[in-house]
């Protein structure tokens, strides 16, 4: 940062970025003062917070509950980040996908001798990975993240697609998704998902993805179950440690940003075989002693990734649904996929809403806690999945919670 030397700055929000911000300018020695409106061990931000000094905001602090006069110039740890590091950067955005594309990027450089980390909205904070001083950042950034951030500089950069989300937080989807695409301002590579034609496509139909840059294109599409680069075979996704087609569009879009740094032999497809996912995204539980799945799939916060989970499925499943949902309609995606699922158990705050919605599935039940739904599942004959569709808050205090309590319950009730 420039000139701080006669403004406060003040650090809004005291959660795990606050706190790495925090740690950042003590070790800077650079002084500051914290607040936060829902931790009581800090004072009110509005009475913390100056005329003039710099402000920097949690991303979890929707802009529009400050006044204005504050929210105008409230940056983020990433928007800090951002300004001191010259080191190459790759910028991933888009509604589902981000942290799988990250940890897969992170594999794939790593297992090429590259130095490096993903960070950001995957947990870890970019403040912390800036000092440890790597060569190349894989930055996850969501919406909330890019609504602060005005200084990019990404070598490369990718929108994975845009679904409905966060319908509270923006006036419609054209505003969330212009705030997505803010990660391609003074990106040298934009990659850009693309349908079957070739066109750019961020919601329905996406089979691929294709890199931009002055020095011309490479398109890395899915086509049944090979993956081509410009049209020639590339690999078979048979081999491939992700399972289901959306994960094979995020290894396309993983491709196409390697690519962008050079990398583009078959040699990646060795690394690409041994990288088997993050916990929480369509998980193997345990198969049972029957040899039915047990799928956790917590991290599945909208309908979007939800079906993506359904679109997986072969065999009719028992599907587990429920949590704090984010005013979606689940009517289309049930219908869509009323074929793959044989029972339909929901649970928690909307479980009523959801099972109201769901007049193709003959066999629905409405429990109240995930323990329940579980104990409701053990008697479906087939695989069973848990794909909430919606948020956790109502009974976690996040998808990992709730996944690990899913689990927890499976192990307990199931042999497996
Ligand atoms: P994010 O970091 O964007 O939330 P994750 O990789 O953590 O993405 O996955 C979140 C959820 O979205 C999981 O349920 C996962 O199975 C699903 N998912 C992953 N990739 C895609 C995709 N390309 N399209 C739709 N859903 C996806």
């Amino acid at each position: 940062m420039t000139d701080t030397t006669h403004k406060q700055i003040t650090i809004a929000g005291m959660g795990k970025s606050g706190v790495s911000v925090a740690e950042y300018l003590s070790s800077a020695d650079v002084s500051y003062a914290c607040c936060d409106d829902n931790n009581a061990s800090y004072p009110d931000c509005l009475s913390v917070v100056d005329d003039q000094g710099y402000v920097i905001k949690s991303p979890g602090i929707p802009s529009g509950s400050l006044p204005i006069s504050v929210s105008s110039r409230a940056i983020n740890d990433v928007e800090l980040f951002f300004r001191m590091c010259k080191r190459p950067v790759i910028m991933v955005t888009g509604t589902n996908g981000k942290s799988t594309v990250v940890a897969m990027l992170e594999h794939m450089f790593r297992a090429c001798g590259v130095d490096a980390i993903a960070c950001g909205n995957n947990g870890v904070p970019v403040l912390h990975a800036y000092t440890e001083r790597h060569d190349l950042y894989i930055l996850e950034l969501s919406s909330y993240q890019l609504e602060n951030i005005t200084s990019f500089h990404g070598v490369s950069s990718v929108v994975l697609n845009v679904g409905v989300d966060h319908v509270d937080r923006y006036l419609n989807m054209d505003e969330y998704a212009a705030v997505k695409q803010k990660v391609y301002t003074s990106s040298e590579v934009s990659v850009f998902p693309v349908n079957e034609r070739g066109d750019v496509e961020y919601r329905e139909g996406i089979s691929g993805y294709v890199a931009e840059s002055s020095a011309g294109s490479v398109t890395y599409s899915l086509v049944s179950n090979e993956i081509f680069r410009n049209g020639n075979f590339y690999c078979k996704t048979s081999g491939i440690g992700l399972q289901g087609r959306h994960n094979h569009i995020n290894v396309c879009a993983s491709l196409a940003l390697m690519d962008t740094f050079g990398f583009e032999s078959h040699g990646l497809v060795g690394s690409l075989n041994l990288f088997h996912g993050l916990p929480h995204r369509m998980e193997l539980v345990c198969k049972d002693e029957r040899g039915y799945a047990w799928i956790n799939d917590s991290k599945s916060t909208n309908v979007h990734s939800l079906l993506a989970a359904l679109s997986s499925q072969t065999e009719p499943v028992c599907l587990i649904m429920g949590g704090r949902g984010k005013g979606e309609d689940y009517s289309g995606a049930l219908k869509q996929y009323s074929q793959v699922i044989g029972k339909l158990i929901t649970y928690g705050e909307d479980g009523g809403l959801i099972a109201g919605q769901a007049s193709l599935i003959a066999d629905c039940v409405v429990v109240g806690t995930v323990t329940e739904a579980v104990a409701e599942a053990i008697g479906y004959k087939g695989d069973v999945l848990f794909s909430p569709a919606c948020a956790s808050f109502d009974q976690y205090s996040d998808f990992v919670a709730r996944g690990n309590d899913f689990k927890q319950q499976v192990k307990s009730v199931v042999s497996c």
